[in-house]
């Protein structure tokens, strides 16, 4: 039971993917709700992913298919950033969430839930852009719901979706599926969606040609998943690849090494970030997966994301290992040939970028 004082409030930190939104959700949220046996209110139904398991979405069984549903809330500052918008990340936060379990998504709920006063053209290019990025991801929206809040009751916009998606059954992608010897990849160059947007907010000129990575990556997750042997996929958003790779770690019970070298950063974020005083391995990407592979089949998925156009920076970053003293920690091979541990965040350093 955990203890609530009368003085105990939200903070920003209980949103923002690190130790502390951890703690939120494992001692109060998952309390408030008591596990319930799908199966026994449905008996043609099957038991999935639950919500105790804390995955990118939930799952359930129907004959020799799994449905998998995940749903994301997205209040990104400002709304139009560089690179993407917030129809564009509200519409690939959720694709992306569905596919990284191994499921290909099939339709979206939308919820937007708008302030009085807010520009109707600004709705119109969020809508438009939600749109084109759902054609991009072959998906369909289903259904939605439209609120309007009085004037200053919100900040601007928020846009919730709420994707499903199908997997046959026992071919779903857990983030506890990591085993020792495994190789890790990932699709891409690091921070760029939370570096952007925040190098965009303070206005520094040198990143000008920096843009966030928003993207569905449902077509490039489809091309690596036929070729099978992948035990593990996470997308690096809130708290970035830091809290990612210490997600996957605890999940799978085992440590995850990786090699500084082998990281791939843009230059400019890299300077950014220095500048602005951030780590950019904890920051939000919103176009990348972490990949988890058996090493035999490492190259040819590496060689496959390379030819996509979301995949074409991809690098094989480290190893999985047993765990070090019982402890599933992710370790760092830094440049110079020193060690030392990635801690999970206590959240993500910017505050509002999905
Ligand atoms: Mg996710």
């Amino acid at each position: 039971m955990v203890i609530i004082k009368d003085d105990d409030v939200v903070e920003l930190a209980h949103g923002a993917g690190g130790k502390v939104m951890d703690s939120l959700i494992k001692n109060f949220v998952l309390e408030s709700f008591v596990k319930r046996s799908i199966s026994k209110s449905i008996p043609f139904l099957g038991e999935g992913v639950g919500l105790e398991a804390l995955e990118d979405g939930g799952s359930f069984q129907v004959g020799d298919f799994e449905i998998v549903v995940s749903i994301d809330g997205h209040t990104v500052k400002p709304v139009f950033f560089p690179g993407g918008d917030l129809g564009r990340l509200a519409v690939s936060g959720t694709v992306n969430d569905v596919a990284v379990m191994g499921a290909e998504p099939l339709v979206l709920a939308c919820s937007v839930i708008v302030e009085e006063g807010y520009p109707l053209k600004d709705l119109k290019r969020i809508l438009d852009s939600a749109n084109a990025t759902t054609e991009e991801a072959d998906i369909v929206i289903l259904t939605g719901d439209t609120k309007v809040m009085p004037r200053r009751e919100l900040d601007e916009i928020v846009f919730t979706t709420a994707g499903i998606g199908i997997v046959e059954s026992g071919k779903i992608v857990r983030n506890s599926g990591l085993k020792a010897g495994d190789t890790i990849i990932i699709s891409g160059t690091i921070g760029d969606h939370g570096v952007a947007l925040l190098a965009a907010r303070e206005g520094l000129e040198f990143t000008t040609s920096l843009v966030s990575d928003v993207a569905p990556l449902s077509g490039l997750i489809r091309e690596i998943r036929n070729l099978g042997q992948i035990t593990a996929m996470k997308d690096p958003t809130r708290g970035g690849v830091s809290s990612a790779l210490n997600d996957l770690a605890q999940s799978s019970k085992a440590s995850i090494w990786i090699r500084e070298e082998s990281l791939p950063f843009k230059k400019e974020v890299k300077a950014a970030a220095e500048m602005l005083g951030i780590d950019p391995l904890e920051v939000t990407c919103e176009g990348k997966i972490i990949i988890g592979c058996k090493a035999e089949k490492a190259e040819e998925i590496l060689d496959t994301l390379k030819k996509n156009k979301y995949g074409k920076d991809a690098a094989i970053i480290g190893t999985v290992k047993p765990p070090i003293s019982g402890k599933p920690l992710v370790v760092m091979e830094t440049s110079v040939g020193g060690k030392r541990v990635v801690e999970k965040p206590i959240g993500e350093p910017i505050p509002r970028v999905c």
